[in-house]
């Protein structure tokens, strides 16, 4: 095995569909490029996703909207705001710091939730994204994020509060930004998710495997 498809903590690296060594450009390349499913033919920009490709923490959410179709950026809208206020205000982070993407890249029309050809598709970008970034932790942001990660049809109310393991990754699941503007009710539970996220970034609690 080459020493570019070793990666330095011993796990194999992905092979790049190329050729190439795997980049998160070269991922992104191919996303802005990919004409899979007919979202394509809808979309103003793919929406790859952005952040640091060192990052200890990965946040996944569903699809781009409008606001990220537009800007070929993830989370800027209304929901975004919320969640970098979530990383800057509550986590004393940046988004710089951390990676921010979609289980879907390009937006479904009027934001429907997104179909299973679609996320059949388009989840080998996000499975490629995590086993190159191999983050500390994956924050899985609502229901499709959580049960496309999980392999699950199970609610987010359920899937939160406990860690999960996505390939040797802890995974913890969250409320959506977009459902906690509508039901700001939720957001306290959120916080508790967020705040043992920080726990373990922190290494203030064990690693649950
Ligand atoms: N909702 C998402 O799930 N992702 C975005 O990028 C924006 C809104």
């Amino acid at each position: 095995m080459s020493a570019a498809a070793q990666a330095s903590d011993g796990k194999q690296a992905p092979s790049a569909g190329n050729g190439g060594e795997e980049s998160l450009a070269g991922i992104a390349a191919e996303v802005r490029a990919c004409a899979k499913c007919p979202l394509h033919e809808l979309r103003n920009n793919a929406v790859p996703g952005e952040g640091n490709p060192s990052a200890d923490l990965v946040f996944v959410g569903e699809a781009p909207g409008a606001d990220e179709d537009r800007q070929g950026r993830p989370f800027v809208g209304r929901a975004g705001q919320l969640l970098t206020d979530i990383i800057v205000k509550g986590m004393k982070m940046t988004r710089e710091q951390v990676f921010i993407c979609n289980v879907l890249k390009c937006r479904p029309p009027d934001n429907r939730t997104p179909g299973p050809d679609e996320v059949f598709h388009c989840e080998p970008y996000l499975i490629r994204q995590l086993q190159l970034i191999r983050p500390k932790v994956i924050c899985a942001l609502g229901g499709v994020a959580a049960q496309t990660l999980l392999k699950s049809e199970a609610t987010v109310g359920s899937l939160r509060g406990k860690w999960h393991n996505y390939h040797g990754i802890p995974l913890r699941v969250t409320y959506h930004p977009a459902y906690l503007l509508r039901s700001p009710g939720e957001k306290a539970k959120a916080w508790l998710d967020i705040q043992e996220v920080m726990k373990l970034l922190a290494g203030q609690i064990p690693p649950p495997f």
